[in-house]
């Protein structure tokens, strides 16, 4: 029987394969367009999307709408999944703060959810938010500081590569929560960065319009 993605998300919503079952309200689903060219692969879910079930939706999520409007992408003509499907988080004084997934989370996660997601989107491009999104897919030397809006190939040797009948080409792009800690922190880099940032998605609009 040929797999679909509602199978995949009524399974992926009864999981529990690894330790961040325990700590969630509920799997945190992909969502966008299920037909798109482009993945965009993010970290893990935050603690708004925790609470809403879907990723990107906290004060991130704001920024990387408002930053895909600025652009002329609809966040709706994107797939958007995560590494791990559920919130990791760790205990910080008695608040519940984001921590980033362990190294286990992800090897589970994504060899049970990401991979089947690939083989059903086909995807032509993945766009990782964030350096640690993009490590997984190019290796731990990647530097996003280096690298970042930059395409690469997959690597033939990824677990990934099997899955695609056409290997997809990899960018990574600045996680859009840089730019909230650049306004509190270092508002004289924020407007380069955000300079940056809508560059690179500029490319990712070019490639969705021309996959
Ligand atoms: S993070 Fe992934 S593997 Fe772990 S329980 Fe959630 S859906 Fe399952």
């Amino acid at each position: 029987m040929f797999d679909t993605f509602e199978t995949a998300f009524s399974e992926m919503r009864r999981c529990v394969s690894c330790d961040l079952k325990n700590g969630r309200t509920q799997v945190v689903l992909p969502s966008g367009d299920k037909t798109s060219k482009v993945a965009v692969i993010g970290h893990a879910p935050s603690g708004t999307d925790d609470a809403t079930g879907i990723p990107y939706t906290g004060p991130a999520g704001e920024v990387l709408e408002e930053l895909l409007f600025k652009v002329g992408l609809r966040r709706s003509s994107l797939y958007i999944s995560n590494l791990v499907n559920c919130w990791p988080w760790k205990d910080a004084g008695g608040t519940l703060v984001n921590r980033p997934p362990v190294a286990l989370e992800v090897k589970t996660c994504t060899a049970l959810w990401l991979q089947r997601e690939f083989s059903l989107l086909q995807p032509k491009a993945l766009v990782c938010l964030g350096g640690q999104a993009a490590q997984h897919f190019l290796g731990k030397n990647f530097k996003i500081t280096e690298s970042r809006g930059a395409w690469f190939n997959l690597p033939a040797s990824s677990p990934y590569a099997p899955l695609f009948d056409t290997l997809p080409k990899v960018m990574a792009v600045l996680q859009p929560a840089y730019l909230i800690h650049l306004q509190q922190h270092a508002p004289e880099s924020y407007a380069p960065t955000l300079e940056l940032l809508l560059s690179d998605l500029r490319e990712v609009k070019r490639v969705l319009e021309t996959a």
